[in-house]
């Protein structure tokens, strides 16, 4: 550009000056004139900013050359093009102010410091620009003069600090302060449209023990490493991971209310977490629980919902750890319950509440008792027999099992001590036993009060014991081989069932679940064909095989068959006390004959609740005798032909469409046309609930409603019910 050039335009531009808008101007001789543009020059050159200008319709009629540049075109091809078409003005979040220009153009006002992104190929470059309205001397718009410069810098650390301020800096997930942010906007807009929105809470099983011992950089890495993971299995559409602090992380999942997907996602997390980390060359693993609540069922804002998922992560933890739940109303009460023995428990040795029962394990040819299992019991003042299956999941989480589990393996070694010839005792170790440093000296010590030989005594552990740094896990090994008891993995097949771990850890016995015994005799079962490999492992490497929770014949043979060298189930005998241990064992040895049904009857729910009956108009009420997947049974309504559909109501918005397949009296057995899905503390729940903005609609406030019209509309003419109603209450409470 010629000097020439641009004095010509700006003698022109001096020309079209004296308008209202235009900013009062200095008259300058010739030769200022030519300073002036010299110094403009200089200015531009300097990179510090540039100007430009366009005419009525908006077109460029001035624009700095080191912009011209920039955009990678010559002045000429810029000249004439619309002001927009320097600018990307695509719709960005985070600056709403972008967007404006256009308008901002067309109202003719003076604008200022707007932000714009440059129309540059593969350079993300922002320019804050400013403009100016000009006026001829009759007061008629001619166009926009304005001046511009780069912003970039600026923008980056600004996108960056508003980074830090929503972005956890560990992980890079969202922070507590972004998820709230979000999870509350989406809750806000979903509850117009009433859409369903999920959120889980997951927590680290074992965190702490990481954490102390492999420090704090190791714990830190885990983290980083369980985000990567949850990164890749969580990838709905929409969704948003958090980590809220410490070992806490949040899912957020919009649009997503089916259970029976939510159920997978939680287990696959579940899965996927527990598999072991390499942390600076050391192996670690870890545990992880869920907790789900969906909204608008679970909670409308965001505080309900989070309240409801913690309410489920809480339930989910104390169910014993690696488990997913979701929220149900029932679960405050539960809650509650919780606390009460939480609470008492701590009491509960001291009142010599506790005591000890022993169940036999068989030898599978001899039917010789070989060992028995120590089990603990509690039998609580007013609540009565509370199972281990309930109180050991609390004192682990209340810290309460070290001392629990101590006075276990004391009694149980006292006991055993008194039993004729080499008769084992069985004791279970809870990881966080196991994980405690003192414990080899606590074993040693139960061993030396009663006397009992140490290869008398066998620790059971389940595989959350490789739970943590795995240096410290086989120092344990060593200490307590070292003792010379014997150690069995229990519960095999239920938690990571790594075979690695039988290779590394010096198990004397593999323990094999109950969940693998069940369906081991049906032909589609590939249950056999597991069982057989982990008995040949087993004999491989010198180890004895016990498969628990044999109940029917058919279940003996199949593991007789199988080569299983010890048997543990209710069709030999369940657990007893210790004077009866004492007198069975008087002759020296104690055989048991095998007694049960032939054949296994798949496990039915026995539950006992209410639900509604909802046919055409007409809404009953009948008590539920049994659940399962497919169907229920369900009594208190007569005369109901098979083949009638009913909707069952759960409550909660949970129905069900149902047929009734078999009808006997009072009693009938209905068949669902959607299949239950699990709901993760071995329950059962419908995949999908009605909104409770349709309940509204529909049904009296109240979640189950009584007998009678339905939907209840005052009003409007009863319906007649076309089936006979008996009282519920009166029918019988018991069920075998
Ligand atoms: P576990 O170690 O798997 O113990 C076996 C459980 O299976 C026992 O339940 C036993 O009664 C049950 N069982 C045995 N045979 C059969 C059968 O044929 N069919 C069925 N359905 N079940 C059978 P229990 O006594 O309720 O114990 C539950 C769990 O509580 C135990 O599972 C164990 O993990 C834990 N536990 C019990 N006592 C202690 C203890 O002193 N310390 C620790 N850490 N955990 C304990
Ligand atoms: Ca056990
Ligand atoms: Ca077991």
């Amino acid at each position: 550009m010629s000097v020439g050039s641009v004095l010509e335009r700006i003698r022109n531009l001096r020309g079209s000056g004296a308008s209202k808008q235009a900013a009062p101007r200095v008259d300058l001789t010739g030769q200022e004139l030519h300073e002036a543009v010299l110094l403009l020059q200089d200015y531009e050159a300097s990179g510090l900013g540039w100007f430009w200008a366009s005419d009525r319709e908006g077109r460029i009629t001035y624009i700095s050359d080191c912009v011209a540049k920039l955009l990678g075109q010559e002045r000429s091809a810029i000249i004439g093009q619309p002001l927009q078409s320097m600018f990307i003005l695509e719709r960005d979040e985070d600056d709403p102010v972008e967007r404006t220009l256009p308008l901002l153009l067309s109202t003719r006002k003076t604008f200022s410091d707007l932000q714009v992104r440059a129309a540059i190929d593969g350079k993300e470059m922002w320019w804050s620009i400013s403009g100016r309205p000009q006026a001829d001397e009759a007061g008629e718009f001619t166009g926009y003069r304005g001046n511009g410069n780069d912003v970039t810098a600026t923008r980056q650390s600004q996108r960056d600090a508003s980074r830090l301020a929503q972005y956890d800096s560990l992980t890079g997930l969202a922070n507590r302060h972004r998820m709230g942010k979000r999870l509350s906007a989406t809750l806000t807009a979903y509850q117009k449209s009433k859409r369903s929105c999920a959120v889980m809470m997951m927590d680290l099983d074992r965190f702490k023990a990481v954490n102390d011992t492999l420090g704090h950089p190791a714990g830190d890495e885990l983290l980083k490493q369980v985000a990567g993971r949850l990164q890749r299995i969580v990838t709905e559409p929409g969704c948003e991971i958090g980590r809220l602090g410490g070992d806490e992380f949040q899912i957020m999942i919009p649009d997503l209310d089916d259970r029976g997907r939510l159920g997978e996602i939680a287990r696959t997390i579940i899965t996927m977490i527990s598999q072991p980390y390499q942390i600076e060359g050391s192996r670690c693993v870890i545990g992880a629980s869920v907790g789900i609540a969906i909204a608008p069922y679970d909670g409308i804002n965001s505080e309900e919902l989070i309240r409801s998922a913690d309410l489920a992560l809480y339930a989910s933890k104390g169910g014993g750890r690696g488990q997913f739940r979701f929220y149900s109303s029932e679960l405050h009460s539960e809650a509650e319950r919780r606390r009460q023995i939480e609470e008492e428990l701590r009491d509960a040795l001291a009142h010599d509440q506790m005591h000890v029962v022993y169940q036999p394990i068989i030898d599978t040819k001899s039917n010789k008792v070989v060992s028995l299992e120590a089990l603990a019991r509690w039998t609580h003042p007013e609540l009565g027999e509370i199972s281990p299956g309930v109180f050991i999941p609390i004192a682990e989480e209340a810290n309460l099992i070290g001392a629990l589990g101590d006075w276990v393996l004391k009694r149980a070694c006292a006991e055993a001590a008194g039993w004729p010839g080499g008769v084992r005792v069985a004791v279970n170790v809870s990881a966080s036993q196991f994980g405690n440093a003192g414990f080899a000296a606590v074993v040693a010590q139960a061993l030396a009060h009663s006397g009992l030989q140490p290869e008398r005594l066998e620790l059971e552990l389940t595989e959350s014991v490789f739970l943590g740094d795995e240096n410290a896990t086989s120092d344990m090994f060593a200490q307590l081989k070292l003792l010379g008891v014997r150690l069995a993995l229990d519960d095999f097949g239920t938690g990571y069932s790594s075979l690695s771990y039988l290779q590394h850890a010096p198990f004397d016995k593999i323990k094999i679940d109950k969940s693998f015994i069940r369906g081991v005799t049906r032909p589609e079962s590939r249950n056999s064909a597991i069982i057989a490999s982990i008995v040949s492992l087993a004999d491989a490497l010198k180890m004895d095989t016990t498969a628990e929770g044999i109940e029917a014949q058919d279940e003996l043979h199949a593991m007789r068959a199988l080569g299983v060298k010890q048997i543990q189930g209710f069709i030999y005998a369940c657990a007893v006390p210790p004077d009866e241990v004492s007198a069975a064992m008087l002759s020296g040895t104690w055989v048991i004959e095998p007694e049960g049904p032939s054949k296994y009857r798949p496990e039915r729910r026995t539950v006992l609740r209410k639900v509604g009956l909802i046919h055409e108009d007409h809404r009953y009420e009948a008590m539920m005798r049994n659940l399962s997947r497919t169907g229920c049974l369900v009594e208190g309504l007569v005369d109901v032909p098979v083949g009638t559909p009913f909707v069952v109501d759960f409550g909660d918005g949970q129905l069900a469409v149902a047929v009734v397949r078999r009808s006997a009296g009072a009693t009938q057995g209905l068949e669902f046309e959607q299949q239950l899905v699990d709901d993760g503390a071995g329950g059962l729940c419908t995949r999908h609930r009605v909104s409770p903005y349709i309940l509204a609609q529909v049904a009296a406030p109240q979640p189950v409603a009584g007998a009678g019209q339905y939907p209840p509309q005052p009003g409007m003419p009863l319906s007649i019910p076309r089936f006979g109603q008996i009282e519920t209450s009166k029918v019988r409470t018991k069920v075998a």
